[in-house]
């Protein structure tokens, strides 16, 4: 209190008589406090409570005796903790102060805040619940990877061809994350109707996300002198020389590959060369194995709209979609992008049709097409939101 009443006096001469002084005051102290419960121990911080399950958030936050790397990720997560707590309604933000920083009691808040004891708990309960959500932690008080870490690993997840701690975190994630739960979902269903071209020929596909950004791409193609490539990355271990520049491919800086993986869900390590200003190219540094019929699954995020969606001003609800692709060889190419569920009147002005996948509706375009050639999507909708 002295503390804060001090910074306030020195602080005075710039106080603006345009909010309420209360507020004002109010700030100094907020601002004082998060300062002080980041720079000291975190014990005050510890969301105790009578209920056991909260004993797992507690023990995430308690500080044990930590080294300088983990003191510092540490000292971050409180951060987030602060940020998280102030970003609740005021109700909920300030019986979280009263209780796990002022060490009140649920009825010591009952009686402050003239709220029933009942109603202090569920909120307080609520509360809690919604700061484990946004600071991903789960029951166990275990971090969960963010949608963008977990990204890369949807599509394999979905076509079964992911390595099995890869699953696990997949698992672990979609649990909690409907949004990611929903890119599974749509892309089991959408899975199972891809066709693909016979062995001997190139295929390739690309389901795009628009409003994710988020696209996943799928080549498979006979790689040449299979067996020699197959020896030589025996001899070097997997890690491929700088000077091989036979695996690299194209790249333009709009996207960013979140991760490569082969036909057993074996991740490629990729490395971007910038080749002149405007085009990049990805060279493999690790390949665990080489197949014959070699599938590199990507995954992506664009960082302009990824497929081109618009609504007009003059119909905002009725929503155009076009994507186009040209691959430079002869191969079949399919591509899909993914529709809102809510999504009405689906019209395809160039393309094979719709596919319903529960969560998502998929308007996709699929045939082969020669080396000069442009496959192309177009569609619209109507959407009501
Ligand atoms: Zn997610």
């Amino acid at each position: 209190m002295q503390e804060i009443m001090l910074k306030a006096y020195k602080a005075y001469d710039d106080y603006i008589e345009n909010g309420t002084f209360k507020s004002w005051l109010l700030r100094i102290a907020s601002n004082y406090l998060n300062n002080y419960y980041s720079r000291n121990s975190v014990e005050c911080l510890s969301l105790d409570y009578e209920d056991e399950e909260f004993n797992s958030f507690y023990g995430y936050l308690s500080n044990e005796e930590l080294s300088p790397e983990e003191k510092l990720i540490h000292d971050e997560l409180i951060s987030s903790v602060m940020l998280q707590i102030s970003k609740l309604p005021k109700k909920q933000s300030q019986m979280i102060i009263y209780r796990y920083f002022y060490d009140m009691s649920i009825e010591e808040i009952s009686t402050k805040m003239n709220i029933p004891k009942g109603t202090v708990k569920s909120t307080t309960h609520y509360a809690i619940e919604t700061l484990k959500k946004h600071l991903n932690v789960d029951r166990q008080g275990e971090k969960i990877m963010e949608c963008k870490e977990i990204y890369k690993y949807l599509f394999i997840y979905a076509n079964g061809t992911i390595q099995p701690d890869h699953k696990k975190l997949v698992e672990e994630h979609i649990k909690t994350c409907p949004k990611c739960n929903d890119i599974v979902v749509a892309l089991q269903k959408l899975i199972p109707t891809m066709v693909f071209a016979q062995e001997d020929e190139m295929t390739y596909f690309s389901i795009s996300f628009p409003e994710l950004k988020l696209a996943f791409t799928g080549i498979r193609y006979e790689v040449e002198n299979f067996e020699l490539c197959e020896k030589a990355l025996e001899e070097w271990g997997g890690n491929i020389p700088d000077d091989e520049n036979n695996m690299s491919s194209g790249y333009t800086k709009n996207c960013e590959i979140l991760g490569v993986f082969d036909n057993e869900g074996n991740e490629i390590k990729m490395k971007i060369c910038q080749e002149t200003e405007t085009h990049y190219r990805t060279k493999p540094t690790y390949m665990k194995k080489v197949y014959r019929y070699m599938w590199n699954y990507c995954a992506f995020l664009n960082k302009v709209a990824g497929g081109y969606i618009r609504s007009s001003k003059e119909a905002p609800n009725l929503y155009y979609g076009s994507f186009n692709n040209s691959l430079g060889g002869n191969a079949k190419s399919a591509l899909y992008q993914a529709i809102p569920k809510e999504a009405e009147n689906i019209r395809i002005k160039r393309g094979n049709g719709v596919i319903d996948c529960d969560t998502y509706k998929f308007a996709y375009v699929d045939r082969y097409v020669t080396e000069e050639e442009t496959i192309r999507l177009e569609y619209s909708y109507l959407l009501n939101k």
